[in-house]
Formats: structure tokens, sequence, C-alpha cells
């Protein structure tokens, strides 16, 4: 299928083959035209899977063919910050050459970008695309005026969940009004997730979208150890490898934090990334990594 069956202006078909989109993935194929109809959606996707423009290529077509103004029309909530930037920066590809604008709102904890982000929400944007507690924060001062919303999406919903943001997503519903389209997309549907489901959903299209199976050439590994011997393990592994580039995982602050220091103890060029470095401290690891200047990235998942 390509974006063409769909039916979408000329201008947002630019932005598509501006990113070098040919066909559309399998949870675009689904999403797309329900979500064009105006149905609620509970997606289960995870990421890779091509979500994001699931959502927001049929979000713009909706904006681009209905009279402008500046209300705030679409919420974009996520968990984290990297993810808020991330389908930023996928909205501005794909709405390049359409008239639609958002913004991000996940803050920074300096003042000068909470007074960018109140400037811009008081002025209006088509889409907003937030972290739960930076948008309640400007919620709380009174100038943010989402009535006219239309579109409310929950990207990784069940994550949002688990960092325990289930009373803020229910405190910003209460400030969008109840007839709106509402998107859902969760890798996983435990209890909690159905029930938050429940409560936001109107007879939601359901989707799932099995995750894709790695290339065939990763190789995949595992090792079952004792706690005491992972980082021993992991500097063992990583010891004589040349590698420019390796990203590994934890499960805590406290794990990146002490694994990154024996690694860098072996000499190797590591650095750790996760919520208690400021955000410029986490862009700046990040671009070093990305520009093979960082060899290891030890990682919670932000
Ligand atoms: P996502 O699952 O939304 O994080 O997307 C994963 C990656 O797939 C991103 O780098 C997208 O730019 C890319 N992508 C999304 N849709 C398509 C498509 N139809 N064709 C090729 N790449 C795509």
């Amino acid at each position: 299928m390509t974006f063409h069956d769909f039916n979408f202006e000329a201008r947002l078909i630019e932005g598509i083959d501006a990113l070098g989109y040919e066909t559309a993935t399998p949870i675009q194929e689904q999403a797309i035209p329900a979500i064009l109809s105006g149905k609620d959606l509970i997606g289960s996707a995870q990421t890779g899977t091509g979500k994001t423009a699931a959502f927001l290529l049929p979000i713009i077509q909706k904006i681009i063919t209905t009279p402008h103004d500046d209300a705030i029309k679409a919420l974009v909530i996520v968990p984290t910050r990297e993810l808020a930037q991330q389908i930023d920066q996928h909205m501005e590809g794909l709405s390049y050459f359409t008239p639609v604008s958002s913004i991000p709102v996940y803050g920074g904890t300096d003042g000068a970008s909470f007074s960018r982000e109140r400037q811009a929400l008081s002025n209006g944007a088509d889409m907003v695309i937030c972290t739960p507690g930076r948008m309640i924060a400007h919620l709380n001062m009174g100038y943010v005026n989402l009535s006219s919303l239309r579109y409310l999406i929950l990207d990784e919903a069940d994550r949002m969940l688990d960092m325990g943001f289930y009373d803020d997503i229910l405190k910003i519903m209460s400030y969008v009004p109840p007839e709106r389209q509402t998107l859902c997309f969760t890798a996983t549907m435990p209890k909690d997730m159905r029930e938050l489901a429940r409560k936001i959903l109107k007879n939601p299209v359901e989707i799932n979208i099995a995750p894709s199976k790695p290339a065939e050439n990763i190789l995949q590994m595992a090792y079952v150890v004792y706690d005491t011997q992972k980082i021993p393990l992991v500097q063992y592994l990583l010891k004589d490898l040349k590698l420019r580039s390796i990203l590994i995982f934890c499960s805590t602050k406290s794990s990146t934090k002490a694994l990154s220091a024996a690694l860098k103890k072996l000499g190797l060029n590591a650095q750790e990334i996760h919520s208690d470095l400021d955000q410029s401290e986490r862009e700046k690891v990040l671009n070093k990594f990305r520009s093979k200047e960082l060899n290891i990235l030890v990682a919670t998942d932000i």
C-alpha cells in the first residue's frame, strides 16, 4: 500500500516523500484509515513499527483540511523528554510543506525554557507534544486553553503508567473536551492499562502489531548470572572488542552509574545517561555518542 491510497493532500505527500517512505508499514495500513474516519483507537505496537507516522499523518491531514485558527487541536502525551523531542522532529519532517505547527513541551530545569514554552502555549499551536508533569505545571498556571482540543494521543501509555503518571494523565483529561478523538499506543496491556483505556476511549478500534523480528544478521545472546557477576561479565565481554558504538541498557540509574564507572576503570570510553542528568547534559552525551566521540553509552530506558 502506498501513501497515495489514503488520499492525502499533495503537500503532505511531499513531506512523506522527503523522508523517503515508499510503502506504508502494517500499523500505518491499519491505523491511518481508522483515524481518518474519526474512530478512537488502541494500538499495541512497539517502537520501530512506524507507529509515530501512523498517528501523525492522519492528524496532519485532518488539521490541514479544516479551517485554520490558533487553537490547540492535538495533544500528544509521552513518557520522556527524549521521546517528545523525537516525535517533534518527526512531526517537523512530515509537516514541512504544510502550515501545521507543533511545539514540544518537556522542560529542562532552567527558567528560560519554561517561559519559552509558556509563550508558545499562550500563542497556540496546532499540536502540542508533551511530557505529563511539565504539561500539568503549565495547565496549573491557567494560560493554556485546551477547550478546542479534538485529538488526544497517548504514546507509550504503558510506560507512563509504569512511571506513575496515572493520576497526571487523568488530571490532563479533566482539561480536554469529552467530544474528542482519542488514540492510545501501548506495547503491553496490563490491568491498569486496560482500566485507563476503558476510562478514556469510546468504542475503540483495536490494532495489534507483532513486534518485528530482529534482522537475520543480528546475534542475540543471554547469560544467566548472579547480580554480583554482571559488571565483571560486561567488563569481560567488552574488554577486547574494538567496536565504535556500544549501547548498554540498565534497569536503574544506580546500575548505569556503577557499570559506567567500572568500564571507565578499564580504560574504556564510556559514559552514562539517565534522568539525574539535566537536559543539556543528556543532549551533550547523546551527541557525543552520535558523532562516535563516545564509544559506550550506558543508559536507563529514558
Ligand atoms: P517509529 O516506530 O514510529 O519509532 O518509527 C521507526 C522508524 O521507521 C523511524 O525512523 C521512521 O522514520 C521510520 N518509518 C516510519 N514509517 C515508515 C515507512 N512507511 N517507510 C519507511 N520508514 C518508515
